[in-house]
């Protein structure tokens, strides 16, 4: 652990100290950001007895950082800022996170502690394929890892071939990047003969998309990793709001003494209790330049406070199932992509290389599923449509998506490398074509 002090307070202490926090945080907003002040101008920090009364407090949401863009949100002279990120919606209009002197360092501890779970320890190489840039995913992981102790090849994403020659030549113990785009290393180097056992990586820190159990198996076979699962967003502060620690892998400890987590309701809005699937909402305990109460992060996952083996005893949230508006609605079923991925992976023929092709048949949604199938199947029964092995497949694809899924969707079987590739930043999944017909 990386601050052991903190993450393994018992959990009585860690209320405390997140409702003391609480208190000074609204009085803070409240202060300096005239959206709170007006917001939340009945209520008094000081009458908060416990951490359920924030409840009754409104959300933040990702329209009302549009509205003040870019630094209406600011508590903080603009001249207090040492960086600025920023990270485009669906809309395309950017939102804007400002960082003072102590938000950098409280992104690098937290992204020390990510790093620290996922197995990195003083001395080891980090190869961090997260772009650089205004996304946080770079230089997130750049800051946490220098200050856990590591030495940083700042590589960024894209150029794969020179990725696979600097991953050989300097021998890093870890890697950073998308799930996608660890599945496409892992590809390339199987497509130039190196085993995962030649590889030095042995843990990788993957964040920035929605994946699953099936996605895992095939990094840790292909890379020769324990791969574990990193989340963030670029309001709340970037990656290092929660991770997954290697011991357990079942949920990312949410560094709750600084980023205090809630589950809601997608449509009441009510609070949800631990266990239950809804909004995740989070409020920035200790941040100074951009402090955000109970913001909307649209990411729809649920939360455990059972102990963990590792003995951290924050609470840990399950691996998000995907945003609140990627669901689908299939014929009155809700389906995100991810849950198409978990059932496709059950059957071994199939790769994780997929993407969803989602059409509008009058006011319904209809959705087709491309799916590679592996270089074992194509090499022993082609991938001819009315080959019996093939139409067999299919079947089991569909019945599998059926089953699990309770909807039908129709798969198309697809050669291996026709699908496109993450070239190191987030992959598309989905090709949505609704606003086409
Ligand atoms: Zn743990």
């Amino acid at each position: 652990m990386f601050e052991p002090e903190l993450e393994a307070l018992g959990r009585e202490r860690l209320r405390a100290l997140q409702l003391d926090r609480l208190r000074t945080l609204l009085a803070y907003v409240k202060a300096r950001i005239p959206l709170y002040r007006e917001r939340l101008r009945d209520v008094d920090p000081a009458e908060l007895t416990s951490l359920d009364d924030l409840a009754r407090l409104p959300f933040t949401r990702k329209d009302d950082l549009r509205e003040t863009y870019p630094f209406g949100m600011l508590a903080v002279p603009r001249a207090h800022l040492r960086r600025v990120h920023a990270s485009s919606g669906t809309t395309g209009k950017l939102s804007v996170v400002g960082y003072t002197a102590a938000d950098l360092d409280l992104f690098a501890r937290v992204n020390a502690r990510a790093l620290a779970m996922a197995g990195a320890e003083p001395g080891m190489v980090l190869h961090n394929a997260y772009g650089y840039g205004l996304f946080t995913g770079g230089l997130g992981l750049h800051d946490g890892a220098e200050r856990l102790g590591l030495a940083v090849v700042p590589v960024s994403g894209g150029l794969t071939e020179r990725q696979l020659v600097l991953i050989g030549d300097l021998r890093p113990d870890v890697l950073a990047c998308t799930p996608s785009y660890a599945l496409t290393l892992a590809e390339a180097f199987a497509e130039r003969g190196v085993p995962p056992d030649e590889l030095s990586l042995r843990c990788a820190i993957l964040g920035a998309e929605p994946w699953t159990e099936g996605m895992r198996r095939e990094i840790d076979a292909g890379l020769g990793v324990r791969s574990v699962d990193l989340y963030g967003l670029s309001e709340v502060i970037g990656p290092g709001v929660s991770c997954e620690c290697v011991e357990a892998r079942t949920g990312l400890h949410v560094n709750e003494d600084h980023f205090l987590p809630e589950v809601v309701d997608a449509t009441t809005g009510e609070r949800l209790p631990h266990g239950k699937e809804g909004v995740l909402i989070f409020t920035t305990l200790t941040k100074e330049a951009q402090p955000l109460v109970r913001y909307w992060t649209g990411d729809v996952a649920s939360l455990d406070a059972s102990p963990c083996p590792c003995g951290r005893t924050s609470v840990r949230m399950s691996r998000i199932a995907g945003r609140a508006d990627d669901m689908l609605v299939i014929r009155g079923v809700n389906v995100y992509p991810t849950q198409i991925e978990a059932a496709l992976l059950d059957v071994p023929e199939l790769t994780p290389n997929y993407r969803l092709v989602v059409t509008r048949g009058g006011t319904l949604d209809e959705a087709a599923v491309e799916i590679e199938v592996s270089e074992a199947f194509v090499r022993a029964a082609g991938l001819a449509e009315d080959v019996e092995p093939v139409r067999a497949l299919r079947a089991r694809a569909e019945r599998q998506l059926r089953e699990t899924i309770g909807c039908s969707l129709a798969v198309s079987l697809r050669a291996p490398a026709t699908l496109p590739r993450s070239e190191g930043g987030k992959l598309q999944r989905v090709v949505d074509r609704r606003a086409l017909a």
